[in-house]
C-alpha cells in the first residue's frame, strides 16, 4: 500500500520533447524553443543582478514587472498575475477553478498539459476531438457543460488560430472559465488575440509565456491577464514567491526589447513559411501554421497500410542524424505526422535536405 493518494498514483506524467545529450552537436526542433538567443538586454540584466538581489526576499506581489505587463497590454496591474512560467498558472487554474471532481473541457488535440493539472488535483478533463481538418468544434467544447474551458490559440500541436470572433461566442454562451492560452500569440496574423475581449467578457482569462518569443525557456516566466476576480484567485492558491528575482529581472529586460522580439519572430515565421513551402513541394501534408513550428505528415508509400509507419521511420532516420523532431505516437490523429519547431535557416536547411534524402532512399 502506498501512502500517497490514489489520483496522484494515477497521474500519467506529461511526456516532454527528448533532451540530446548535452555533449551533442544536435538540431533541437521538439520543444518550440526560439532558435534565437534572448534580446542583448538580458544578458545584460543577468549581468547586472547582484548578490543583494539573491540575500533578500523578492517583492511578494511582483509589482515592477506586473506594471510594465500592464503598460504593455494596456491593462491595469491588477489584472495581471505572473507565475513561474505559464506552466505554474495552469496548475493554478485547476487549484483554483477546477478543484476534485471538476470537468475541464478541452480541444483535442491540444496541449496535454491540461490534462495532466486536472487530473493533478483530482479533477479530470474531456476532450473533446476537432473536426477532421484539426479546426476547433466550439458547439462541442460547451456541450461538456465543464466548468473550465481551455483553448490554445493558435493551437498546439496545430499552429492553427481560432478566429476571436468564435472565442468571442464561447465566452458569451460558457457560464463558467474560459482559458485562452496564447503561448504562441507573436507568430500568429495581427487580430488573433483574444485581449480586445477582456473588456467585456469577465469569464475570459488569457496566458501567455516569455518561454518561446522571448527566448527565456530556462527562466520559467509566463502571465495570465484577465478580470480582477480570476486574477485575484489565482494570487489566493499560488505560493508566495512563486517568481525568483532573478526570472523576473530577465523577463522584464525582454519586455523592454519591443524591436527585438518583432525581428527575431519575424525571422522565424519567414522561415516557418519558406519550410512549410519545400515541404510541400517534397510531397509533405503541412497545416498552414500561425506558431513557430509546422505539423508535417510526410507522404505515404502507395503499398504501405499503417499511414504512421512514415513518420516512425522519418523521425528515426532524423534522430539518427541527430536532427530532434517531435512524435506522438499514441495519438489516433497524429501518428502520421510529425511536429517540428522552426530553427535557425541553416538548421532548417538541414532537417529538409536530411527529408529530401530520406524521400530518395527510403526502405521503410
Ligand atoms: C510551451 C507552452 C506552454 C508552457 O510555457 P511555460 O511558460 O514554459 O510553462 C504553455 N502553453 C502552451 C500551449 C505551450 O506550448
Amino acid at each position: 500500500m502506498s501512502i500517497a493518494l490514489p489520483h496522484i498514483l494515477q497521474l500519467e506524467p506529461y511526456k516532454l520533447g527528448e533532451q540530446p545529450p548535452e555533449c551533442a552537436q544536435a538540431v533541437k526542433l521538439n520543444q518550440n524553443e526560439s532558435p534565437y538567443p534572448p534580446s542583448p538586454k538580458v544578458a545584460e540584466a543577468l549581468r547586472r543582478i547582484g548578490e543583494e538581489a539573491l540575500r533578500r526576499y523578492p517583492d511578494p506581489e511582483c509589482r515592477e514587472l506586473r506594471a510594465a505587463l500592464a503598460e504593455r497590454l494596456g491593462a491595469e496591474p491588477g489584472q495581471l498575475f505572473v507565475g513561474n512560467g505559464s506552466s505554474e498558472i495552469i496548475s493554478l487554474i485547476a487549484k483554483a477553478f477546477l478543484g476534485s471532481g471538476g470537468v475541464l473541457a478541452m480541444p483535442d488535440p491540444s496541449f496535454g498539459l491540461y490534462l495532466t493539472a486536472a487530473a493533478a488535483c483530482g479533477g479530470r478533463a474531456v476532450p473533446v476531438p476537432t473536426r477532421d481538418d484539426f479546426t476547433v468544434d466550439t458547439d462541442a467544447l460547451l456541450a461538456v457543460g465543464a466548468k473550465v474551458i481551455a483553448l490554445v490559440n493558435p493551437n498546439a500541436p496545430t499552429g492553427l488560430p481560432l478566429p476571436v470572433s468564435e472565442i468571442d461566442r464561447l465566452a458569451a454562451a460558457h457560464p463558467g472559465l474560459l482559458v485562452v492560452d496564447e503561448a504562441y500569440i507573436d507568430y500568429a496574423e495581427p487580430g488573433t488575440s483574444a485581449l480586445p475581449l477582456l473588456d467585456r467578457r469577465p469569464n475570459l482569462l488569457i496566458l501567455r509565456t516569455f518561454s518561446k518569443s522571448y527566448a527565456l525557456c530556462g527562466a520559467r516566466v509566463g502571465y495570465a491577464v484577465g478580470g480582477r476576480p480570476l486574477i485575484e484567485a489565482l494570487e489566493r492558491a499560488r505560493d508566495i514567491y512563486n517568481v525568483n528575482a532573478v526570472s523576473r529581472a530577465l523577463a522584464l529586460a525582454a519586455l523592454s526589447d519591443e524591436a527585438y522580439l518583432r525581428e527575431t519572430t519575424a525571422a522565424v515565421r519567414a522561415t516557418r513559411d519558406r519550410c512549410a513551402g519545400e515541404l510541400r513541394r517534397l510531397g509533405c501534408g503541412v497545416l498552414p501554421s500561425q506558431t513557430n513550428f509546422l505539423l508535417v505528415q510526410p507522404p505515404v508509400r502507395r503499398d504501405q497500410r499503417d499511414a504512421s509507419a512514415s513518420a516512425a521511420s522519418l523521425a528515426a532516420s532524423l534522430r539518427a542524424a541527430g536532427i530532434y523532431v517531435r512524435r506522438f505516437a499514441d495519438h489516433p490523429r497524429l501518428s502520421d505526422r510529425l511536429r517540428v519547431s522552426i530553427g535557425t535557416d541553416s538548421e532548417m536547411d538541414a532537417f529538409l535536405s536530411h527529408v529530401e534524402q530520406w524521400l530518395a532512399n527510403r526502405r521503410d
